[in-house]
């Protein structure tokens, strides 16, 4: 029985705001916008308990100072963070505890250094900010491609059935991507078929699940023979090394 309600809050284009909620007390994440997170707040009559943060960027951190000036909430983020410091300041290892329910701190750097993901085994919740969307994975900004891979490779040892809270929609995008590099994949193309009934629904795509990321994320398959075969067609393979091919399919998606 899951102790929480997860729901998004919309800001800005295509970002996600996640509310957790436990009766009329709430937390949120990432809350780059005040706006739509005190509207959302004001229509159940919500009390803001806390803020967690998973990486300094300004869509993810720009309504931290005002939700804490508006309503008193206590703030977890990362250390050496360029948006910090917080009031807690939490890395691997740590436990934040949001409205009774224990969320371990994952550090996930590639997209920026300070990034972090927040994962309840009881709420089977993770959330990832900018490190793993569905169907594709953050741009390596602050990181290195090796660095990249191996949070996302952290990420997708966690149970099959642990749903994904990024913080974009970007789903279609990457999902039409993830075609291109591997055509013969019917599991991606009936998730894209899915994902594309949802978006004209204007539902959201996410949370998706590890289990769909597994066999439809070009990100973490590495191993794909499909994948390898498409890279070498290309003239894109760089070596044939997990980060090889992790950084010839990012490069190839920055471009595409
Ligand atoms: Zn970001």
């Amino acid at each position: 029985m899951n102790m929480l309600t997860i729901s998004p809050i919309n800001a800005f284009s295509d970002n996600y705001i996640w509310l957790i909620r436990r009766g009329n007390r709430g937390f949120v994440v990432d809350p780059g916008e005040p706006g739509p997170v005190l509207t959302a707040l004001n229509a159940d009559g919500i009390e803001l308990a806390g803020i967690l943060v998973t990486h300094h960027h300004f869509d993810h951190t720009g309504a931290v100072a005002a939700l804490k000036d508006e309503t008193g909430c206590a703030v977890w983020g990362p250390p050496d963070s360029p948006a910090g410091p917080y009031d807690h300041t939490v890395a691997e290892g740590d436990t934040v505890s949001v409205l009774g329910v224990a969320f371990s701190v994952l550090n996930v750097p590639g997209h920026t250094l300070d990034h972090i993901a927040y994962y309840s085994p009881a709420e089977q919740a993770l959330f990832c900010g900018d490190t793993l969307f569905v169907g594709g994975c953050g741009r390596v900004f602050e990181g290195t491609p090796p660095q990249m891979r191996a949070s996302l490779e952290k990420l997708s040892r966690l149970p099959a059935d642990t749903l994904i809270f990024c913080a974009h929609e970007y789903t279609l995008a990457n999902l039409r991507f993830a075609r291109l590099v591997e055509p013969e994949n019917t599991e991606l193309a009936n998730f894209l078929s899915a994902c594309e009934r949802k978006r004209e629904q204007n539902e959201p795509t996410v949370p998706s699940q590890i289990s769909d990321e597994l066999s439809c994320n070009p990100f973490l398959r590495w191993q794909s023979p499909e994948i390898l075969k498409t890279l070498e067609a290309a003239g894109r393979l760089i070596d044939d090394s997990p980060d090889g091919i992790f950084t010839a399919v990012r490069e190839w998606k920055n471009t595409a």
